[in-house]
């Protein structure tokens, strides 16, 4: 790996995670003893669609982030 600028070969490379947007809902009382309920009248399946659902809201995208410890260029490589 070298720099593009400098031509350097002291260069690091990161894993960065980009576009995480996590969806935070509100968990009031009144949730949670509906889902208790929920999950007490299907037997337990209703943990699995929440869990399900809840997995679902959270999206993260790897990048490769290139940084050169010499002259400071930052650039990706995905
Ligand atoms: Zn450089």
């Amino acid at each position: 790996m070298k720099c593009a600028r400098c031509g350097s070969e002291n260069v690091s490379v990161q894993t960065e995670m980009v576009g995480g947007k996590a969806k935070l809902r509100k968990t009031g009382c009144l949730w949670s003893i509906g889902r208790l309920c929920l999950i007490l009248c299907t037997c337990g399946l209703w943990l699995l669609v929440g869990k399900r659902k809840g997995t679902n809201n959270i999206k993260y995208k790897n990048r490769t982030v290139c940084i050169c410890q010499n002259c400071g260029n930052k650039w990706y490589l995905n």
